[in-house]
């Protein structure tokens, strides 16, 4: 197991689960069909939602911090608030997605995740 590179920092670099050199994504959040470099097959790994509901639960603790840290630091007009709320909620998420859906295909590489099957 040691000669694989970590799911972790594979994942948040984007890169191939098993050789940590092919690009995982060919798009935004689209994955490759195979690593370019050594082949492995990625079509199957694909996260689904998982990613989002860490995102979701992540960015909504930070997004609702800051606003209470604004208001009781400096207590700025309204519209302070919802440019901030704006920028932080969407701003976060597109750039926590795909390190996340990285690391979550790794780790799912790595266990050998995949849909339920019965013939096994
Ligand atoms: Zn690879």
């Amino acid at each position: 197991m040691s000669d694989h590179p970590s799911p972790v920092s594979t994942g948040l670099a984007c890169k191939c689960p098993r050789c940590g050199e092919g690009r995982l994504f060919k798009g935004y959040l689209t994955v490759r069909e195979r690593c370019e470099v050594c082949g492995l097959d990625l079509s199957r790994a694909d996260s689904g939602d998982g990613p989002a509901i860490f995102i979701i639960l992540i960015v909504g603790a930070i997004v609702g911090a800051a606003i209470l840290y604004l208001e009781f630091t400096w207590q700025p007009a309204y519209w302070v608030h919802a440019v901030v709320a704006a920028v932080l909620g969407i701003g976060l998420p597109l750039l926590l997605l795909r390190p996340f859906k990285g690391v979550m295909i790794a780790l799912q590489y790595r266990h050998n995740a995949a849909e339920g099957r019965l013939d096994e």
